[in-house]
């Protein structure tokens, strides 16, 4: 829903009153069953050299938009994995909300034209339109938005990747809600044992699949297979309630062509009737092969990395950050850095040689993409068009 008490009131001319922050929080005690949103958009808008990190001045220029509209939100907070810059936001103006995207869409305006001044990579790389038009959804930003009924435990992880695809997260997912090695909680939490719902997206045709378990994990298993074109939109509780939401936008659909990795962020909520914390950090402690890496054409392991850790240059391994956070009455504390504990050396290690191991290869398939894949890049569609004249039949 759209309308907001807030806005209502303030149209009362008591702003002055309603801007003290004990107000507001009082205001939302007394309106105890109104959801809070949580949203995490996140966007590449140029990098130092490359595809390394966001300037300080860059992450300053979103910041400035967006405490500059605070009044819109209960709490937010802003950092970057690798290229990628994500605005974290709690407010009460539901998913999709207009003012929501829009400020986030304005953030990265603003964040680009200091990109640009000072010259930094892929300058505004992820804003594929010219003018905001209702929702950055399919503008190039990805997006991941849960409207939720606050518990007097509120958690959860914001898990933000660079240099991948949606599809990143299937196994991780996958890990979480029906992998019972993974997670014992799928076993003793009667909730969890009931099965959750996974809600799958098409990448191709945007369609969605709704899949349940346990009857469905097959189907559910077929599609998760292929994360090139099968992504998780989001799970479901057995009662309905939203556990986690993913971004799934693939960027080279809505331009035609390759224009960066689509680097999703997903909002997984922890504890209670759904997976414990560790249950959610550990499906990413055996990093797992995903298409992304260099030019967008390898498959490379998913490393776990610190919080705003820039991509590394070793030909710019996957990467992915985990922000713990908890939240009361829309008021965030954290992020805790869930791959920041020293116990994760081990992964990054781990995952280091798996990347050499495959790197090691070279060009050659499994390395690198399948054609369906790399044929969104213009320069492997002009060597294949190439090689095919010199074809001839065998005489
Ligand atoms: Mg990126």
């Amino acid at each position: 829903m759209n309308y907001n008490v807030l806005d209502i009131l303030e149209h009362f001319a008591i702003k002055k009153i309603l801007n003290h922050k004990n107000f507001k929080l009082h205001l939302f005690n007394s309106l105890r069953n109104m959801k809070v949103t949580l949203s995490a958009i996140k966007a590449d808008i140029g990098a130092i050299g490359g595809h390394t990190r966001p300037s300080d001045e860059l992450v300053e220029a979103v910041n400035k938009v967006v405490k500059e509209n605070s009044k819109l939100l209960l709490d937010y907070y802003i950092g970057y994995t690798g290229d990628d810059i994500h605005i974290i936001m709690t407010h009460t103006r539901g998913a999709d909300n207009k003012e929501i995207h829009k400020m986030a869409w304005d953030a990265f305006t603003e964040g680009t034209k200091v990109a640009k001044l000072q010259g930094l990579y892929g300058a505004g790389q992820d804003l594929l339109k010219d003018a905001f038009s209702g929702n950055v959804r399919g503008m190039g930003p990805g997006v991941a938005e849960i409207d939720i009924e606050e518990r007097p435990s509120e958690v959860f992880c914001v898990f933000a990747a660079d240099k991948t695809e949606p599809g990143a997260f299937n196994f991780p997912l996958w890990r979480m809600f029906v992998d019972a090695r993974s997670s014992t909680g799928l076993l003793i939490n009667e909730r969890l044992a009931e099965g959750v719902k996974f809600r799958i997206m098409d990448v191709m045709t945007g369609k969605i699949a709704g899949l349940k378990l346990w009857g469905d994990k097959p189907e559910l298993e077929t599609a998760l297979m292929y994360p090139g074109r099968y992504v998780v939109h989001s799970v479901l509780s057995s009662e309905g309630e939203q556990i986690v939401s993913a971004s799934t936008d693939r960027l080279h659909n809505i331009a035609g062509t390759y224009v960066g990795k689509d680097d999703p962020i997903a909002i997984v909520r922890t504890q209670k009737n759904f997976p414990a914390t560790e249950e959610a950090g550990s499906a990413f402690n055996d990093p797992h092969y995903v298409a992304g890496n260099t030019r967008g054409s390898h498959h490379m392991p998913l490393m776990p990395v610190k919080l705003n850790s820039a991509a590394s240059l070793n030909y710019a391994i996957p990467i992915v950050s985990c922000l713990v956070f908890s939240m009361h009455d829309g008021i965030l504390t954290g992020p805790h850095d869930g791959f920041g504990t020293a116990d994760w050396d081990l992964q990054r290690q781990w995952a280091s040689e798996r990347a050499m191991i495959m790197r090691n290869q070279g060009f050659i398939h499994p390395a690198t993409l399948v054609p369906d894949e790399l044929e969104y890049n213009k320069g492997y569609e002009a060597r294949i068009e190439k090689l095919n004249r010199k074809f001839e039949d065998l005489s």
